[in-house]
């Protein structure tokens, strides 16, 4: 039955997720509109209380600092510097006695000045209260202009509360003897013409201000979004099975490492892919050649009388063998490969093992004229999977004599390497041929599975091209490693070298 597949590389929206864009628009959005409230909290909301109280520090500051210059020559003219100033009114009294003052300086700034317009009396009384409050007064009042009235601001008329706010300042200094009063008078109601003014200003600036977000959170979130979108493009590609595709670096850092990766990423993929195309290649060309050999030689003997030779059924026999050696490679290669071959540990005496492995190839060597020499510093017993190791040394055994030069001779070593309490440490098993040697770029590619470093050697079609991954997951599995030397010309070294662990 043929099975569905969702296509990643269709340009299907994910639901309910919003875009980069439309997110970024909105936390602008966001943004701006906080500001705004901001702006309009302290331009509008609290604008009147904001402007009474510095205000109020003002006509606090402007007192204190003429009092304290009150015997100045200038005074007069630092009053009237600070009143036009701070627009306020002062009024400065000398005070003789109770009822009998001299005026020292007198500015009148203001319309409806409370100062200037109340009789002596009340500023006598201002007098009293302030020396009844430790010679400093506050007070606040609410002008009412058609009765020409002043009440106070707690007990203004309902009608009055949108008159304007005075407050008066009155302070009593003590200097050389003399007692000075100051009284100083200012509007703190904001005017309402600037507040309105601000008003427009606020409402024109709040405009602006979304439109220009609006446009800003386009164009970054266009710019932020655009590297993204065309590595998701590219990503699709990449999910559609183009290995050869590009992501662009372009944009920002994250972007750019992000394209790296996926491109490291994709050209690994791209690697993956052409190996498991070989791959397939290899298997069914080595698969294909025994078994047609097989199909060919029986059909022969059985159809043609007298083909029935001995020599035929070995070719049936042999062609059998390679098959079964092949597929047993293909499956030790993929049990090592998942993980699920484990060594057998025990303890050994590898250098007899590896002799009598040897020893298996006298007829094969008699018969072809190969000679195998097997040297060694010491006889060794150690604590590892012999099978395992055998079946690695044999692969390189097999290379070798397949590799090697036309004096057919192959040389296998075994050294032991002392650690420093005398004891041996680790051990090197070597395997060496006198052929025609490996190119120096090839020394890497021949440890992977059905690599042929010459894919028409007159003796390829013997290897399977799987004997050098088996080695190398051997080795690994013991705990040790392999590797080769090689020399154009000369031959090669394959060896392993294992850690000699602990016997026992
Ligand atoms: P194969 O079954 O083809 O020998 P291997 O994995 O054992 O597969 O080896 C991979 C390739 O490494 C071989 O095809 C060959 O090209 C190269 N190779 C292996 N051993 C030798 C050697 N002793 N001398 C030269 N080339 C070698």
């Amino acid at each position: 039955m043929k099975q569905k597949t969702k296509n990643p590389a269709s340009p299907v929206k994910k639901k309910g997720r919003v875009g980069v864009r439309y997110k970024l628009f909105l936390y602008f959005a966001v943004f701006t509109v906080l500001i705004l409230t901001i702006l309009w909290l302290t331009q509008v909301i609290f604008l009147p209380d904001i402007y009474k109280t510095v205000k109020l520090s003002e006509l606090r500051i402007s007192a204190r600092a003429l009092s304290q210059r009150i015997t100045d020559e200038n005074f007069a003219d630092e009053a009237e510097l600070l009143a036009s100033r701070g627009d306020m009114c002062i009024l400065v009294l000398h005070m003789l006695n109770d009822d009998t003052a001299l005026e020292v300086v007198s500015i009148d700034t203001l319309p409806f000045c409370m100062i200037h317009n109340t009789d002596r009396n009340s500023k006598f009384t201002f007098y009293d209260l302030a020396r009844e409050n430790g010679g400093e007064l506050l007070r606040h009042f609410r002008f009412d202009g058609e009765n020409h009235m002043y009440y106070s601001v707690d007990e203004a008329p309902e009608d009055l509360s949108d008159a304007n706010e005075y407050i008066l300042y009155t302070i009593l200094t003590e200097k050389d003897g003399e007692t000075y009063m100051f009284m100083l008078n200012s509007i703190i109601s904001p005017v309402s013409a600037t507040t309105r003014t601000l008003n427009y200003i606020l409402i024109a600036v709040s405009l602006l201000l979304l439109i220009l977000s609006a446009v800003f959170a386009l164009i970054i979130s266009r710019k932020f979004t655009r590297p993204i979108v065309s590595i998701n493009d590219s990503a699709k590609q990449l999910a559609a099975g183009d290995y050869k595709v590009r992501f662009n670096e372009g944009g920002y850092r994250e972007i750019s490492e992000l394209a790296d990766t996926l491109n490291y990423a994709a050209d690994e993929l791209g690697k993956v892919d052409g190996l498991r195309r070989e791959l397939i290649a290899n298997i069914s060309h080595d698969l294909r050649t025994p078994l047609t050999m097989i199909q060919g030689y029986a059909e022969l003997m059985r159809d043609i009388p007298g083909e029935n030779t001995p020599e035929n059924e070995q070719i049936v026999i042999d062609e059998t063998q390679r098959l079964t050696s092949l597929v047993n490679d293909m499956l030790d290669l993929s049990k090592y490969e998942s993980g699920n071959q484990s060594a057998d540990f025990a303890d050994c005496n590898i250098t007899v093992i590896i002799r009598d492995l040897l020893t298996r190839y006298n007829s094969f060597c008699e018969k072809d004229g190969y000679r195998l020499e097997f040297s060694y510093d010491e006889e060794l017993t150690m604590y590892t999977d012999s099978t395992k190791l055998v079946q690695a040394v044999y692969n390189l055994v097999n290379n070798a004599i397949t590799y090697t030069g036309p004096d057919k001779i192959v040389r296998v070593g075994q050294y032991v390497a002392l650690g420093q309490d005398g004891k041996p440490l680790t051990v090197r098993f070597t395997v060496k041929d006198s052929g025609e040697g490996i190119p120096a770029d090839k020394l890497e590619s021949i440890w992977e599975r059905y690599y042929k470093v010459d894919k028409v050697h007159r003796r390829a079609s013997v290897g399977t091209g799987l004997g050098l991954s088996i080695v190398k997951n051997i080795a690994q599995l013991l705990g040790g490693s392999c590797g080769v030397e090689s020399e154009i010309g000369k031959g090669s070294t394959f060896w392993i070298e294992l850690p000699v662990n602990s016997v026992g």
